[in-house]
C-alpha cells in the first residue's frame, strides 16, 4: 500500500515508519519538523519506497498518485513542546486534521487519527475507558492540545458520518522509548537524561499523580492491528501498569543505578492527578496487549540515550 504518514519525522512517527516499511508498505513521511527531527528518519531516506516531503499540514495538502491509507500524527505531543506552539497546536489539530481527511476523503483512503489519553484531560474515573467523556479544562493552559485533540476527534467521526470515509481514532496513553527528543520536557527523557548525568531527578509536585508507560513498540503494533481492523470508535492503546511519578524516579533510580537524588518542583497547572487505560475494548477488539513490561522497555531506551548524546538527540532540520 502507499501510505501518507503526518508526523512521521516524530518520535511515533519514525517508528511507525520503520515498521510500515518492513511490512513491504510505501511511505511518504510528511513533517514541518516544528517538533520531530530529520535525524529521526536519516536512517530511512535511501530506502526505495521512502519518501520525505517537508510541509506543515495546516496548509493544502497536495499528494500526486494514489493513497491507500492517510495516518495522521502530526501534532506537538508533550507539555512542554504544546506550551511553547499553543496557537499552532490548536491549528494542527483543526486544520491540518481537516487537511488530512481531505486527503483521504479524495484518495477514498482510510484514515487513522492519532488521538490521546488527553481527551479524558484530569479524569474523575481511573481506569479510563473509552465511553468516559473526560474532565478538561478549555481555558486552561493544557487546553490548547486537549480541546485540539477532542476537535480531531469530533471532525474525523463527522468524515465518517457524512462522507463515509473509513476512520479509525487511536487514543493513545504516555509513550516513551528510543528517538525521544533530549529537551522534549516529557518525564521519561528528562529522569533518565538526569539519571545518567547524575543530576537530580525533578519529580513536579510531591508525586503523587499517576501514570501508565508504554513502550514504543506496543504502540505501534496497536495501531497496525487498528488500522487492519473494521473499527471505527476510538480505542485507548496503552499499558495499563500504573504508577505514581515519584515510584516511577525510584524505579529509574533503581535501573540505572544512579546516585542521583531526587528533588521536589511545582505541579504544572492541570497536571491530571491519575491516568490509566481500561484496555479491555484492544483486547476484544483487536486481540491487543501489550508485550513489553517497564524494565525491559526502560533499559532499552536508557541504552539509546546512553548511545546518543544530547546533541544527537537534539532537533536536527532538513
Ligand atoms: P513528536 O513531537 O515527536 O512528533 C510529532 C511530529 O509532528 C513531529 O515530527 C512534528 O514536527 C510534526 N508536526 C507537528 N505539527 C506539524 C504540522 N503542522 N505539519 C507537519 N508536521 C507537524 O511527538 P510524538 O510523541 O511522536 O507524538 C506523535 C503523535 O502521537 C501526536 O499526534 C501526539 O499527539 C500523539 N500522542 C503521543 C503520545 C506519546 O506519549 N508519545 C501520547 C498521546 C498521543
Ligand atoms: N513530570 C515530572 N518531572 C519531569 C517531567 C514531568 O514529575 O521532569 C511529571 C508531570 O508533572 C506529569 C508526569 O510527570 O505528572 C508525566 O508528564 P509528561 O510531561 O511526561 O506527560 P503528561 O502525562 O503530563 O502529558
Amino acid at each position: 500500500m502507499r501510505i501518507l504518514l503526518t508526523g512521521g519525522a516524530g518520535f511515533v512517527g519514525s517508528h511507525l515508519a520503520e515498521r510500515l516499511l518492513a511490512d513491504g508498505h510505501r511511505v511518504i513521511c510528511m513533517d514541518n519538523l516544528i517538533t520531530g527531527s530529520i535525524r529521526n528518519i536519516a536512517h530511512l531516506a535511501a530506502e526505495e519506497n521512502f519518501e520525505f516531503i517537508k510541509h506543515d499540514v495546516t496548509k493544502y495538502i497536495y499528494v500526486k498518485g494514489e493513497i491507500d491509507h492517510v495516518l495522521h500524527l502530526a501534532s506537538p505531543a508533550s507539555p512542554v513542546d504544546y506550551l511553547e506552539h499553543p496557537i499552532k497546536t490548536l491549528k494542527v489539530g483543526s486544520l491540518g486534521t481537516h487537511n488530512a481527511l481531505g486527503v483521504a476523503k479524495e484518495k477514498g483512503a482510510r484514515f487513522l487519527l492519532a488521538s490521546t489519553s488527553e481527551v479524558y484531560g484530569d479524569p474523575l474515573v481511573n481506569p479510563q475507558p473509552e465511553t468516559y467523556w473526560g474532565n478538561v479544562n478549555p481555558i486552561g493552559p493544557r487546553g490548547v492540545y486537549d480541546e485540539a485533540k477532542r476537535f480531531a476527534e469530533a471532525i474525523t467521526l463527522a468524515y465518517y458520518r457524512a462522507h463515509g470515509v473509513d476512520t479509525k481514532i487511536v487514543r493513545i496513553f504516555n509513550t516513551y522509548g528510543e528517538r525521544m527528543r533530549h529537551h522534549d520536557g516529557r518525564v521519561v527523557p528528562n529522569f533518565i537524561d538526569q539519571a545518567i548525568k547524575g543530576e537530580p531527578l525533578t519529580v513536579y509536585g510531591d508525586g503523587s499523580q499517576t501514570r501508565s508507560f508504554q513502550y514504543v513498540s506496543d504502540l505501534v503494533e496497536g495501531m497496525v492491528r487498528l488500522m487492519d481492523s473494521g473499527v471505527n470508535e476510538p480505542v485507548n492503546i496503552g499499558n495499563p501498569c500504573e504508577m505514581t511519578i515519584l515510584d516511577f524516579a525510584k524505579q529509574i533510580k533503581d535501573i540505572t543505578g544512579t546516585s542521583s537524588e531526587i528533588v521536589f518542583e511545582d505541579l504544572p497547572v492541570n497536571d491530571p492527578k491519575v491516568r490509566r487505560p481500561d484496555i479491555k475494548k484492544a483486547k476484544d477488539l483487536l486481540g491487543w496487549e501489550p508485550r513489553v513490561g517497564l524494565e525491559e522497555g526502560i533499559k532499552r531506551t536508557v541504552e539509546w540515550v546512553r548511545k546518543n548524546p544530547p546533541e544527537e538527540r537534539a532537533q536536527a532540520r532538513a
